[in-house]
């Protein structure tokens, strides 16, 4: 069979995918995107969006019963079959007809299947053989990291698949691991009423986040009920009699009825034919600033495969940059590095973070200092729920006279996000954002408090 040719292959629909066949095909160029499961990715199904629907009734439960008035309304508990049932809506029961029309529209030719790379400019669909004019970009994701820990595999944990996508809730979930993955979904299960004890081996919950993150999620999951163990690890794990039993690092063993691993990811490049491109399947594709995989010009690598940070607006941030980049555009220089990207933990108080934390700057040999105030401490968190506490931290580069990041936790700070990500990635003087004023009586004052604390 003759190879047919476009002047652009994807492989893999997830945002990343989506957004590097999108824009490849807005710049003119014909386009194929290849996807061997579900177009819009591991987010769409079994990440970001039912992770978020899972947590959005418990947060909402919890801040309801904070607000007087509102609280003695609150009289019973959450429906957790109406709960699944909605999280399994905003899924679209995990059939993607919903993201095909704008395929179509946009003239992009989706191919179904498992691609694997077969020479430069390449790429094998089953019996069928693609040709790229001029690039083929990677964005196969990435999948759960399993550690290796005795009888783990065999006591088929779950994964983020089943912690996302389970359709009763467990008696009990024992989650390894306190990173993002851990904590939202330790905080969704328990909401929905299973007991939960999570385990992380670091001595501290999300530790690339400010030391005053962590201690505020790990309060808002053990006032949930939520046990937590920091400092130790899971050291061997058997199912038995419908039940799994962890034993500690240290000696102790819970038992659960479902054990969650959220110990990192592992890009997916097993099965894609990177090795004879010199690359070791499962480890994160080296790219240039323009995503271009090491040593090869025709070959880009965007999203979580890259390993710079397994975000999807990351993903996405980088897929751009790579179209534009194989149209022959003028790409300036666009992504924030990985580890400064904003971020945002979905759990109750949220975390927001963008740029540097105070450790992650001094590292970086900047010259720093930090004020920090209260969430509610402006007239605005009067309206939030009594005790929906939190705080705000903002690194300042002495030396530079701009904000290198900001933290602030609390309820429903996601969307204050933004206004920082502008301040560090524009890196506009700390003396001009103070000037920028925040309406009365909206919970941004706070930025006025830590201007004032920063002198300004
Ligand atoms: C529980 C959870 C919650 C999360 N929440 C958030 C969040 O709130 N915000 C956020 O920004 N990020 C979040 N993430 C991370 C986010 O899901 C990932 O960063 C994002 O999905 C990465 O996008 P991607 O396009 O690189 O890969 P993916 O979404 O993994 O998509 C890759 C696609 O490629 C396909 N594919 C792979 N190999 C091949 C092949 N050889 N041939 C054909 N197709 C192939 C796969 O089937 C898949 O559809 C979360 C992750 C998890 C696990």
């Amino acid at each position: 069979m003759a190879a047919r040719i476009f002047d652009v292959i994807v492989i893999g629909g997830g945002p990343a995918g989506e957004v590097a066949a999108g824009r490849s095909s807005e710049n003119g160029l014909s386009v194929a995107l290849v996807e061997r499961e579900l177009v819009g990715g591991e987010c769409s199904y079994w990440g970001c969006m039912p992770s978020k629907a899972l947590l959005r009734p418990g947060e909402l439960y919890e801040e309801a019963r904070r607000v007087p008035g509102v609280k003695e309304a609150v009289t019973g508990s959450i429906d957790s079959a109406s709960a699944l049932a909605r999280r399994n809506e905003v899924v679209h029961d995990w059939e993607d007809d919903a993201q095909l029309p704008w395929l179509s529209d946009q003239g992009i030719e989706l191919i179904r299947g498992q691609a694997v790379l077969d020479g430069e400019r390449r790429v094998r669909v089953g019996d069928e053989v693609l040709e790229a004019r001029r690039a083929v970009v990677l964005a196969p994701g990435s999948t759960a990291g399993i550690p290796p820990v005795d009888g783990l595999e065999a006591a088929e944990p779950w994964t983020n698949r089943r912690g996302t996508d389970a359709q009763a809730v467990p008696g009990k979930l024992i989650v390894l691991g306190g990173g993002v993955v851990g904590v939202e979904l330790a905080q969704a299960w328990r909401s929905l009423g299973a007991d939960v004890v999570l385990v992380e081996v670091a001595d501290r919950l999300i530790a690339r986040e400010e030391p005053f993150a962590s201690e505020d999620v790990q309060a808002g999951l053990e006032a949930r009920g939520v046990e937590v163990r920091t400092g130790t690890k899971a050291a061997e794990v058997s199912r038995r009699d419908g039940h799994v039993a962890v034993r500690l690092e240290h000696g102790e063993t819970i038992t659960g009825t479902e054990i969650l691993v959220a110990a990192g990811r592992t890009p997916r490049t097993e099965g894609l034919g990177v090795e004879p491109l010199g690359f070791e399947a499962g480890k994160p594709l080296p790219v240039d600033d323009r995503m271009r995989v090491e040593g090869h010009g025709w070959l880009y690598a965007v999203g979580d495969v890259n390993g710079i940070a397994p975000l999807t607006h990351v993903g996405k941030h980088q897929a751009k940059i790579a179209a534009d980049h194989i149209a022959g555009k003028d790409v300036r220089e666009r992504l924030m590095d990985g580890a400064l990207a904003p971020r945002i933990i979905f759990t109750d108080p949220q975390v927001a973070a963008v740029g540097h934390t105070i450790a992650s700057a001094e590292k970086a040999g900047l010259n720093v200092r930090s004020v920090s105030h209260a969430t509610q401490g402006t007239a605005g968190g009067s309206f939030t729920g009594k005790g929906s506490d939190g705080r705000g931290c903002l690194v300042i580069d002495e030396d530079a006279g701009v904000l290198a990041g900001a933290t602030f936790t609390g309820f429903e700070v996601a969307e204050w996000l933004h206004a920082a990500t502008f301040a560090v990635r524009a890196e506009v003087p700390c003396a001009v954002l103070a000037d920028a004023i925040p309406s009365f009586p909206t919970r941004s004052e706070i930025w006025l408090r830590l201007w004032e604390k920063a002198g300004f």
